[in-house]
């Protein structure tokens, strides 16, 4: 690690003990340190496929096998991820009272892993790790879901009411969850210090809620390994892992 890039990390936590209210906005850069693919990267193995657009999964019974199959591919490339520093870390500012919680773009489940209760934990994008019925909402695990898949070809229906079943994650297409934007909100206008870790603030609403704390006279640090859109506004930048950046707070 270069010698800015170490100042970059004093000055970090120098705000993070300054700081009363911490929000941290995390994306897939946090997760790839455990081994989690980033979906949406250029290059990425998964972005040879198109995404299939919530319509085409509600329209058709062989979008739905189609994405179900992939799904079952991804987790078995992440099934044994596990939270790493970057998550300990943020964990750690949670059970301490410094942060009131956490907003993701992730849809790992890899925040609550780490120690972070449910209502800690807002999800823009939702949860990969169990799916839900569209119609009456039921939850369903998704092992029973995929031994039923992979036993009959056929995309899981809800055994409440029949209606589709589908990931518990925003797809392409489908309509911003509204009590996580909600609180999404609330916790970025609480903030004094916006922590953004991971994410390249490039998908809505991403692109926004930085902004939003920013303009409410919150201190703006971006930690990501690329440069980002919202750099020249950031009151800190640093270009490094999340990981090792926050690791001693994890203690
Ligand atoms: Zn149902």
């Amino acid at each position: 690690m270069d010698e800015t890039t170490q100042d970059a990390i004093e000055e970090l936590h120098a705000m993070l003990d300054r700081a009363r209210v911490i929000v941290p906005f995390t994306g897939a850069g946090i997760s790839t340190e455990s081994g989690v693919p980033d979906f949406r990267s250029p290059g990425s193995p998964w972005m040879t496929n198109k995404p299939i657009p919530f319509e085409a999964f509600l329209a058709s019974r062989e979008a739905r096998i189609e994405a179900w199959r992939r799904k079952f591919v991804m987790d078995d490339h992440y099934r044994d991820a596990r939270p790493n520093r970057g998550h300990r870390a943020l964990a750690t500012l949670v059970a301490e009272g410094r942060s009131p919680g956490v907003i993701t773009q992730n849809i790992d489940g890899l925040h609550q892993a780490s120690g972070i209760a449910e209502d800690g934990v807002i999800e823009l994008h939702g949860n990969g790790t169990y799916a839900t019925c569209l119609s009456c909402g039921w939850r369903h695990e998704l092992s029973a879901i995929r031994a039923e898949f992979e036993a009959s070809g056929e995309p899981a229906s809800c055994m409440m009411c029949a209606g589709i079943v589908k990931t518990a994650t925003i797809s392409f297409g489908q309509q911003m969850p509204q009590q996580p934007m909600l609180r999404a909100h609330e916790l970025t206008m609480s903030a004094d210090l916006y922590l953004v870790a991971g994410s390249s603030l490039v998908v809505f609403p991403a692109a926004t809620f930085p902004v939003i704390a920013k303009r409410n006279g919150a201190k703006l640090v971006i930690l990501n390994r690329e440069a980002t859109d919202l750099d020249p506004i950031a009151d800190l930048v640093v270009r490094s892992e999340i990981g090792p950046a926050l690791a001693r707070l994890a203690n």
